[in-house]
């Protein structure tokens, strides 16, 4: 049976967004990778911190979920890392408000005993070396590696995150990070760049207009399934990324090919997580919503063409 290991901050967000804002509320890039990848069938752990403000209600939902808790540490008198945002009107870009690190800034990750031997790991959101110290004590090189980081990582941390870059199978990224990474406008450019710093596969996520895979010199396009309304995107990169993961790791199958099948599952999910705030809709999805939202998917990119 394959194995999913995650690794990400667990977190309280405040978010702003046109439609209206939230105290802190439960968020993290592990939080919504995992909540993603349960609509698969694999076993998965999640990796982080958190401080004792964390409500115990918070990690019994993820548990419920089958999610494997035992690698996510409770730092007593330490308080949970807080994100808050400000999303612009196109609600494609944000602004940071504030980052405050509190437990993640001495954390020193436990891989639990029964996923040491994970055949896919999914790298989230947090410092790079905690990510690479994850990587380090795995008993076998897994047979999938992701990362996902952001701009925060790459202004503190760069030297750190191109030492784990170098180590990983798969790089998830947005458009502007990976523009801040290469230092190239072109998309097409900063994949060629960013995959001679050691992933195999480059995805550049685009927000609402989908989300691109480069591998060699092939290419593959998925968009974004056009939404009568996105309340947060909050999420939506870590929703992907944790359908991606979880596809292939359900499907033991990590050819280019099955990478694009991953991509549509992973912007499939990504369509319900904005459509509430935080983590809401991804608590609440149904498999019948999910397959009907796949149809839809299929529909909107088949096509037929008559080649002269
Ligand atoms: P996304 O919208 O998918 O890019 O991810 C949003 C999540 O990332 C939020 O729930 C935040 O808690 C988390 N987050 C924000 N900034 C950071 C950071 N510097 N490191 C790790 N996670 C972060």
């Amino acid at each position: 049976m394959s194995k999913l290991l995650i690794v990400g901050t667990v977190a309280f967000d405040a978010i702003e967004t046109p439609f209206g804002k939230t105290d802190k509320i439960l968020g993290g890039a592990a939080t919504y990778i995992g909540l993603s990848a349960t609509n698969f069938n694999v076993p998965s752990a999640i990796v982080s911190v958190v401080g004792n403000d964390f409500p115990k209600e918070n990690i019994d939902m993820l548990a419920k979920r089958d999610i494997n808790v035992s690698g996510l540490e409770i730092v007593k008198d330490g308080k949970t890392f807080f994100w808050s945002g400000r999303y612009h009107n196109d609600m494609n870009s944000r602004d940071t408000l504030e980052t405050q690190l509190n437990v993640l800034e001495n954390f020193s990750p436990v891989v639990p005993e029964a996923f040491k031997n994970a055949p896919v790991i999914m790298l989230g959101n947090l410092h790079p070396l905690v990510q690479l110290s994850v990587i380090e004590q795995m008993e076998t090189r897994p047979k999938l590696i992701v990362l996902d980081t952001m701009n925060f990582w790459m202004d503190i941390a760069l030297e750190d995150l191109k030492k784990t870059i170098a180590k990983v199978d798969v790089i998830t990224i947005n458009d502007e990070e990976a523009r801040q990474l290469s230092g190239e406008y072109s998309l097409v450019k900063a994949a060629r760049i960013i995959e001679k710093m050691g992933p195999k596969y480059v995805v550049i996520k685009k927000g609402e207009h989908g989300a691109l895979l480069f591998h060699e010199d092939q290419m593959f396009f998925a968009p974004a399934l056009p939404l009568e309304e996105v309340f947060d995107p909050t999420g939506a990169g870590d929703t992907f990324a944790g359908g991606f993961t979880g596809f292939l790791a359900s499907t033991e199958d990590y050819s280019f090919k099955n990478m694009k099948k991953a991509i549509i599952h992973g912007s499939n999910l990504a369509s319900f997580c904005v459509e509430k705030f935080g983590t809401e809709r991804m608590e609440q999805l149904s498999k019948e919503e999910i397959n009907n939202r796949l149809k839809m998917f299929k529909k909107l990119t088949q096509f037929e063409i008559d080649l002269a």
